[in-house]
């Protein structure tokens, strides 16, 4: 059981310093073995690569514990695949996606009374990253790199159940054609920080972000992805090179097709067409919430509704919320190789 005494139900998305984190080093060609340690700081250069030219890339994925008191990890492998292809996009030595998962085992271990109850809604939010720690001057890649992982417990996403949200479009873009949308880079966040600010100012959830090369296709939000239901009652999922590939929207596509039979049409999404009331349901979709349903979205004063409207999650969301979120609390036999044990 859970040792530490925290109001779980209450804990907010915040950062807790836990027990015990894992570090790596990437020096002379090659990354050392990595240990658990209890300093939570870091020194480094006044000139360190990350500083200086923010190569940085990170990753986000939960512990929680299940129902029959096992403590789990949502599809780890997936995270260092896509770390590993981030790193090699910014230029930095990708860590190896086995040691990545050792090291995700681990410090997860070294955490364990950290792991929120089974129940309470709270799970253990995992942050891996790495970034160019050696200093750089002129603009290019470090020689040093360090890789970390820390974790720390959150609340449920939403208190008292899933109530839709009011997004905006924006008139900032997030990702340039060809460039760094796909990859999950500190970079991409800092330049949606005015943005929602911004938004929030506004009374706005989030920012959909139109495909900037035309602003005329969807693309996603800040920190998730989007997803529609149409009128047959099947998925449709935009398409975009510059979208984050989200781990919970691969997931959800599978869970619609496998468990629920649905239909899922992987495709470009015009604005015109939410617009022309094609869809029934819209979510986003992360790590965090798993899905926050959007009940209307604003364009510059437009106002687009869901018939799923601002009270609850619509039908076709909230089965797939509530068959991913199953499998992930051992309630639902997940597909094979989806559930990492760690307890
Ligand atoms: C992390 C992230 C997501 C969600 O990905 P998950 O793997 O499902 O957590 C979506 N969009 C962006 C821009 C992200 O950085």
């Amino acid at each position: 059981m859970s040792t530490k005494e925290l109001d779980w139900g209450n804990l907010g998305f915040a950062y807790h310093v836990t027990d015990k984190r894992f570090v790596a080093y990437y020096k002379d060609g090659k990354w050392d073995e990595g240990h658990l340690t209890d300093d939570p700081m870091i020194t480094m250069s006044e000139d360190a690569g990350v500083l200086q030219y923010s190569q940085s890339v990170f990753e986000g994925l939960k512990a929680y514990r299940t129902e029959d008191g096992h403590v789990v990890a949502f599809r780890p492998d997936l995270n260092a695949a896509r770390m590993y292809e981030g790193a090699q996009y910014l230029e930095m030595p990708p860590f190896p996606q086995d040691r990545f998962i050792d090291a995700v085992v681990e410090t997860v271990r070294g955490n364990l009374d950290w792991v929120p109850p089974y129940g309470s809604g709270a799970t253990l939010y995992i942050r891996p990253y790495m970034f160019g720690i050696s200093p750089v001057i002129g603009v290019k890649p470090a020689d040093e790199y360090m890789f970390r992982i820390f974790c720390t417990p959150v609340g449920p996403y939403f208190k008292g159940g899933a109530k839709p949200i009011s997004v905006r479009i924006s008139d900032f873009d997030r990702a340039a054609p060809r460039g760094t949308g796909h990859i999950k880079a500190g970079l991409n966040y800092a330049m949606s920080l005015h943005a929602i600010v911004d938004a929030h100012n506004k009374g706005f959830a989030e920012n959909i972000y139109l495909d900037p090369g035309t602003r005329t296709k969807i693309e996603e939000t800040g920190g998730a992805n989007i997803i529609f239901v149409d009128h047959d009652g099947n998925l449709v999922i935009p398409k975009s090179s510059s979208i984050l590939p989200s781990i919970t929207r691969r997931s959800l596509v599978d869970v619609a097709k496998t468990y629920l039979g649905l239909k899922v049409n992987e495709r470009e999404v015009a604005l015109s067409e939410v617009k022309g009331g094609a869809f029934t349901e819209c979510g986003l979709c992360g790590t965090a919430a798993v899905i926050s349903p959007v009940g209307r979205i604003d364009d510059h004063g437009e106002e687009i509704a869901f018939p799923s409207g601002m009270e609850k999650m619509g039908p076709v969301l909230t089965k797939l919320y509530d068959t991913l979120t199953g499998i992930q609390m051992g309630r639902l036999e997940a597909p094979a190789g989806w559930i990492k044990v760690i307890a």
